[in-house]
C-alpha cells in the first residue's frame, strides 16, 4: 500500500525536466515530440480561433463537430453505433484521458478504502488519482524474461494467478493499458480475455487506457478491450489527440463508454473544467474527419517505425540489452550493468530512490540523454524489478535521435 505522501512527492517529469538538466542534453525523458502537429490541423486550429464561437465555452460533453467526429471515427472498431449525447465526453487531454477524467471517474465510483488494480510498470497518474480519491491501489507486476537474447514487449507477462488473488471483496477496477507505458507490449487477445473474465466474476469496471492505439508495430493487433465478448458495459476507453497528433499540449482526449459510467463522469468534468479547450476541439474535429483521407495514421506509423530503428540499431551497436516495443514510442534499456562512480554529485531529488533513478541522472550528465527511470512506476516492494530499467522516449525527428544514437555509444 502506498500512501498519500508518494501521490504528493515530487513528480518524476519535473525530476528530469529540460530546466534542471544541461541545456545541450538531448530529451528523450518525458513523452513529447519535438515537432509540431501537422500544418492541416494547426491550419484548423487557426480556422477555429479565427470564429467567433470556437473562442468560447463548448458543451460539456464536447463540441457536437468532434463527437460526431469521434463517433464516425471509432463505430467501427467498437462494433456499434457510439452515442454522441450519451457515450462520448471529451476532456480536457489525455491527462485527462489518462489521469484527469479518470481523476471523476473515480470521484463518481471510489468509496474510501476502495481497490483500483493496476499492472506494474503503471503510468505514475493512475496512482494519483486513485489515492487521491480515498481508493487503495493494488499493484500487479508484468514479469519481464530478459534472459532471451531480443526480449519484446510480449516478454513481460502476467502470472494469472497473482492477479486472481489481488481481487478482494473490495476490488472495484482494474486499469488496463495496452499499448502499454513505458513498456511498449500491445496485450493479446488470450491476455485480455484472462482480465474480462476476471472483471466478469467479480464484477468489476475496467478502464482501458488506449492512448497509444495509433502506434502499434509490426503488424500486430491492436484488441480495443471494451470489444471483447460482455465487456462494453463495464470498460471506459481513454484516447487521447495528444498522441494521435502530435500536440500534447493541446489537452484534448475523449472516454468512451456506456452511458451508466459517462454520465456520472460527464456530472464531474462539468463541475471541475466545464468544458475542454473550443478552438483546439475543432482542430482536433478536422484531424479525425481527414486522418482517412490523408492515410495519416499509417504514414505517423511508418515515420515512428523508422524512429524506433534508430534507437534499436544504436542499441544493437552497442550490444545493449532492451525490450523492443510492440507499440507507444517508448524503450526500456536494461541498465543493471551501468555504472557511475562513487561519490558522484547527484541532487537529493534523486537520492533514496531506486538505482535507475542515478542512472537516469548519470546518463543525462555524462552522455547528453535524458530518459525516465522505471521504478517510479512501481510500488514501493517492487522498486527491484523497476530500477533495471530506464524508459527513452522515441517521438523525435530523425536527427535528434541520430545524435541520440551517437552519444549512446559511449555507454560501451
Ligand atoms: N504520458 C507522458 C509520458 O509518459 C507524460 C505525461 C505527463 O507528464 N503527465 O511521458
Amino acid at each position: 500500500r502506498l500512501k498519500k505522501g508518494r501521490a504528493l512527492a515530487q513528480d518524476v517529469w519535473s525530476i528530469y525536466n529540460v530546466a534542471n538538466l544541461p541545456a545541450d542534453c538531448i530529451n528523450l525523458g518525458q513523452g513529447y515530440m519535438n515537432f509540431s502537429p501537422p500544418q492541416w490541423i494547426k491550419d484548423a486550429a487557426n480556422d477555429a480561433l479565427a470564429t467567433v464561437v470556437a473562442n468560447h465555452y463548448s458543451h460539456p460533453k464536447g463540441r457536437i463537430r468532434l463527437r460526431e467526429a469521434i463517433r464516425n471515427y471509432y463505430s467501427h472498431d467498437f462494433g456499434r453505433d457510439l452515442n454522441v449525447e450519451t457515450e462520448i465526453v471529451v476532456t480536457s487531454g489525455a491527462n485527462e484521458g489518462e489521469p484527469y477524467d479518470f481523476v471523476h471517474l473515480n470521484q463518481y465510483l471510489i468509496q474510501e478504502g476502495d481497490e483500483v488494480i493496476m499492472f506494474e510498470p503503471f503510468f505514475d497518474q493512475y496512482l494519483a488519482c486513485v489515492v487521491f480519491n480515498g481508493g487503495v491501489p493494488v499493484y500487479v507486476p508484468l514479469h519481464p524474461d530478459m534472459s532471451k537474447d531480443k526480449p519484446t514487449g510480449d516478454d513481460w507477462k502476467i502470472d494469472f494467478d497473482e492477479l486472481r488473488r489481488a481481487v478482494t471483496s473490495r476490488t472495484k477496477i482494474i486499469i488496463v493499458n495496452t499499448p502499454h507505458n513505458p513498456v511498449g507490449k500491445v496485450f493479446t487477445r488470450l491476455e485480455l480475455e484472462k482480465i474480462a473474465a476476471l472483471a466478469e466474476e467479480f464484477n468489476l469496471l475496467v478502464l482501458s487506457d488506449e492512448v497509444y492505439d495509433t502506434l502499434v508495430f509490426d503488424g500486430k493487433e491492436h484488441i480495443r478491450f471494451a470489444t471483447l465478448p460482455g465487456m462494453w458495459d463495464r470498460t471506459v476507453t481513454v484516447e487521447s489527440a495528444g498522441k494521435m497528433f502530435a500536440a500534447t499540449g493541446w489537452r484534448v482526449g475523449w472516454l468512451i463508454g456506456p452511458s451508466w459510467i459517462m454520465h456520472p463522469t460527464l456530472a464531474a468534468t462539468t463541475r471541475i473544467v466545464f468544458c475542454s479547450n473550443s478552438p483546439m476541439q475543432e482542430a482536433v474535429a478536422t484531424g479525425l474527419e481527414q486522418v482517412a483521407s490523408r492515410g495519416f495514421i499509417e504514414n505517423q506509423l511508418q515515420e515512428y517505425t523508422e524512429r524506433r530503428k534508430i534507437l534499436t540499431d544504436a542499441l544493437d551497436k552497442l550490444g545493449a540489452k532492451y525490450t523492443l516495443p510492440e507499440g507507444t514510442y517508448f524503450l526500456l534499456l536494461d541498465i543493471s550493468d551501468l555504472k557511475w562512480p562513487e561519490d558522484y554529485p547527484f541532487p537529493d531529488s534523486v537520492l533514496g530512490r531506486g538505482r535507475d533513478f542515478k542512472a537516469c541522472w548519470f546518463m543525462a550528465m555524462e552522455i547528453g540523454v535524458s530518459s525516465i527511470p522505471v521504478s517510479e512506476f512501481y510500488c514501493e516492494e517492487h522498486v527491484d524489478i523497476g530500477e533495471n530499467f530506464a524508459r527513452f522516449a522515441f517521438c523525435k525527428d530523425t536527427e535528434t535521435l541520430k545524435r541520440a544514437a551517437e552519444r549512446l555509444q559511449a555507454l560501451s
